[in-house]
């Protein structure tokens, strides 16, 4: 009986429980969502397939980005290999000379008081900024640049502007050694730099009614994820809240105002919603009454709102229970800000598991309660009491 009564009905198949948590449950079993990676590729198609079947026709919009690569790189001294991180933008490049101390942070007259021609210098980081150090460095004659965290975390960081030159960061726990360590006699080191910069495919999912080519709403999410770590609450949970509020509002009139959008790339520097922005006509963007983006809503019990002063008021009225939080800048709505779009920003904070592989579980009761929020704040204030 059962079987005969599901045959035909398309909502049965391959296809997830319509609930946001499956969809979590499903993005996060493909694996990081990585772009250009398989893991990437099922998750885009989940989505399309999804997204089709509550009612809406897909978009897809590719774009491309430079993405700086670090494929290892180390400073080898005494036969001991110390594995640093190349600072981003540096060159790649690898050369054995003698490692010299300057004092301080890599000011112009911190090298002047040491000779450093054909060697690789190592400065502590602070005061200036990384690629002030770096071009210090090259013009007092060094052919590499070691620069060493005032504590005991790795360094990451971007060398700003131009350097010819490769640099490297080390922790402090890694550095302060030979940083302490200054002998008459410089010891030889070994640099290796270990880069490249490539070309990144992104592609954004785009869904709406077929009637909407301009919408009053956007409501987006990125899907992607770091590399190792499954993003269940980074950001499943916000594209599959993002999925969840396309069902609900699908025979509602104001799906006939609204896109909703999954963006690639955010992790990489927000490239999905940069590149939307970028390619979006101005006249699209100026109708935009709000961008509301969802990032990290599975976690954690209090839902905080950033963005238009506005648009928190209209979401604090509709959910008194809602805080603000000062904008981080941090995720996809940032891009539209910028291109002066009211932006609301939906985020539970920080939480133990953020970018690790560890991010495996979201509270369904959240998804639910994220939903709703945004939800009364569509259908009830934001599009009607304006039209
Ligand atoms: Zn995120």
């Amino acid at each position: 009986m059962l079987a005969f009564l599901l045959v035909g009905l398309p909502t049965f198949g391959t296809h997830a429980t319509d609930s946001p948590q499956a969809d979590v449950q499903a993005l996060v079993s493909f694996g990081s969502r990585v772009p250009e990676t398989p893991a990437s590729t099922q998750a885009r198609n989940y989505l399309l397939a999804e997204y089709r079947q509550a009612g809406y026709i897909t978009e897809v919009g590719r774009f491309t980005y430079p993405k700086f690569e670090d494929k290892g790189s180390t400073l080898t001294i005494d036969g001991v290999i110390v594995e640093g991180h190349a600072l981003n933008r540096s060159p790649a490049g690898q050369l054995s000379a003698p490692l010299v101390v300057v004092p301080s942070v890599g000011r112009s007259q911190d090298f002047a008081a040491v000779d450093v021609k054909g060697a690789i210098a190592i400065v502590r980081r602070g005061e200036i900024r990384f690629g002030e150090k770096a071009r210090n460095a090259a013009s007092a004659g060094a052919v590499g640049l070691v620069i060493v965290n005032t504590n005991s975390d790795p360094l990451y960081g971007v060398v700003d502007g131009n350097t010819n030159i490769p640099v490297l960061g080390l922790s402090g726990q890694q550095g302060e050694s030979l940083l302490q360590n200054a002998r008459t006699e410089p010891p030889v080191a070994n640099l290796n730099v270990n880069v490249r910069q490539k070309t990144v495919t992104g592609y954004n999912i785009i869904a709406h009614l077929p009637d909407v080519k301009q919408p009053n709403v956007l409501l987006g999410a990125h899907y992607d994820s770091v590399p190792k770590s499954p993003g269940a609450n980074d950001n499943a949970s916000g594209t599959a809240v993002v999925l969840e509020l396309a069902r609900r509002l699908a025979n509602k009139p104001v799906a006939h105002q609204a896109w909703f959008v999954a963006f690639d790339g955010e992790e990489d520097g927000l490239q999905g919603s940069k590149a939307f922005v970028k390619t979006a006509e101005p006249k699209f963007l100026s109708y935009l009454q709000a961008m509301l983006n969802f990032d990290m809503v599975g976690v954690n019990d209090q839902l905080f709102v950033g963005g238009t002063e506005s648009l928190i008021a209209l979401v604090q009225k509709t959910n008194p229970k809602l805080s603000k939080i000062r904008d981080t800048g941090a995720s996809d709505h940032e891009s539209f800000a910028r291109a002066g779009v009211p932006v609301l920003f939906f985020y539970r904070g920080e939480e133990p598991n953020y970018h690790l592989p560890t991010d495996t579980v979201v509270d369904p009761k959240l998804l639910q309660a994220t939903v709703e929020a945004a939800q009364s704040l569509v259908q009830y204030h934001l599009l009607t009491t304006n039209y």
